[in-house]
């Protein structure tokens, strides 16, 4: 896989010490091959290789002591920009009136199973959203969408007799009427691209005002969704791309093209079947997992720019092989107090995803730390020995209750879970971390 091959290639030059132009030239090459077996897009696989060259035969890199893993930090901020840069790409809702959405995209890509995640997912968020059944020529299509859009808690709008434009517009008034604020077009779609399916989507879209044309799109097709979304984008216009099916991609190559290809960004991923299988497309994370190491690098990223280096890389290491216990997270609250905010660096480590960095203010991170101060050495290094008493000790040692200690202790076996989760399987490991962001 992609991973595996940019891993192999990183090992490499990580056994070089200082590098080379040639080092760098030999690794960039390799790494080009890995995207174009990823069916990265061959122009973006060209011009991502030439980008990070350039930046990793820069001083930064040349005279750095950990040269490899400078080469590693750039390729993850490059993959990260070409998937769109560090803020997500959001579907704008209108906060008054309603927001229209028209899903489009080839037949068994995703389109009705969207409509309806979507629609449970603006459920949740307090939104009524319509789902309308333009997908009028198999009779199977509307079945489908009345019995997802059950599930979904959505309602669904269906008018026999009428074409999709006029369809969508007596939606869009039906909403109007009964206070749905968002609407939520599914459409038919083609095994192939055809013209009379890109006219209908003109069509529909001359008749009411669309606010986001998203396309649906199996990730799965590689390349081939990459020229199925360029010519959606030329032929009818869109605005965000779902990517579905991600969970059973194993290369990445339409994630890391389609942007560069369409200039339109991902929004949304599916990442299985069920209705709640659906997030929202962050570069950054997707850029950490095809990396395969959650984001570990960021972290190892913001110690290096405010703290020790050398505290960095050990606690890096510890991490991957393990032993992180809790003095290693003793000396990183003294860390963090030098780079500025728990939350922010919580935020970045595997396990921190555990702890919900809205909640750590910094007296509750000073509360932590005064029950690891309370602990003794022993109890550090393997908290497991902790029983009721030395609960009650520690408690009463740090001025805390047994419940905070307990609450500790399940967050460090939490971080200790998914550090061990991605020493065996760093995408495993993303996938559940990307699962509990
Ligand atoms: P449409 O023809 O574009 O409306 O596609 P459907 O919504 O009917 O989906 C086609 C198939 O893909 C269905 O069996 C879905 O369950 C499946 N599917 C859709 N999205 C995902 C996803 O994100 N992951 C997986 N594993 N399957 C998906
Ligand atoms: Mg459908």
């Amino acid at each position: 896989s992609l991973t595996d091959r940019l891993a192999g290639v990183f090992k490499k030059l990580r056994g070089h010490g200082k590098l080379s132009e040639a080092d760098i030239k030999a690794a960039m090459r390799e790494v080009r091959m890995a995207l174009l077996e990823a069916d990265v897009n061959y122009k973006v696989a060209k011009d991502f290789c030439a980008k990070v060259s350039e930046r990793a035969m820069g001083q930064e890199v040349m005279e750095s002591l950990t040269p490899a893993q400078q080469v590693v930090k750039i390729v993850n901020e490059e993959l990260t920009a070409l998937m769109g840069g560090e803020e997500a790409a959001r579907v704008q809702l209108k906060s008054k009136g309603q927001t229209v959405l028209m899903l489009c995209g080839l037949q068994g890509n995703g389109k009705t199973t969207h409509a309806a995640k979507l629609a449970k997912y603006y459920i949740k968020q307090g939104h009524h959203p319509l789902l309308v059944a333009c997908d009028i020529y198999r009779p199977a299509a509307i079945e489908q969408l009345k019995v997802v859009g059950g599930q979904a808690g959505a309602p669904v709008f269906v008018l026999e007799g009428e074409k999709p434009p006029v369809i969508a517009q007596k939606a869009l008034s039906y909403a109007r009427d009964r206070g749905y604020d968002i609407v939520i077009l599914d459409t038919a779609g083609r095994l192939q691209i055809d013209d009379v399916l890109m006219q209908e989507l003109v069509q529909i879209k001359e008749r009411v005002e669309v606010d986001e044309t998203l396309l649906v799109v199996d990730a799965m097709a590689g390349q081939d969704a990459v020229n199925v979304a360029r010519t959606f984008h030329e032929k009818v216009g869109i605005d965000g791309i779902i990517l579905t099916k991600t969970d059973g991609d194993t290369r990445g190559g339409a994630a890391l093209s389609v942007l560069a290809v369409t200039g339109k960004p991902i929004k949304f991923q599916g990442v299985g079947e069920k209705l709640d299988d659906l997030e929202v497309f962050h570069p950054a994370r997707m850029a950490s997992r095809i990396l395969g190491m959650g984001d570990v690098l960021s972290l190892i990223e913001k110690a290096q720019e405010n703290a020790d280096e050398k505290l960095a890389e050990e606690t890096a290491r510890r991490m991957m092989e393990n032993k992180f216990d809790m003095n290693d997270m003793l000396a990183q609250f003294a860390q963090i107090k030098k780079m500025g905010g728990a939350s922010a660096m919580l935020s970045m480590m595997p396990g921190g995803a555990g702890i919900d960095p809205s909640q750590v203010d910094e007296k509750s991170l000073a509360r932590i730390e005064a029950i690891i101060l309370s602990m003794t050495p022993a109890e550090r290094e393997k908290p497991e020995i902790i029983n009721p008493k030395r609960k009650r000790r520690i408690a009463a040692g740090s001025g805390t209750r047994v419940e905070d200690v307990n609450k500790l202790l399940r967050q460090f076996e939490m971080m200790q879970k998914m550090m061990k989760q991605l020493k065996k399987s760093p995408k495993g490991f993303a996938r559940r971390l990307s699962g509990m962001m």
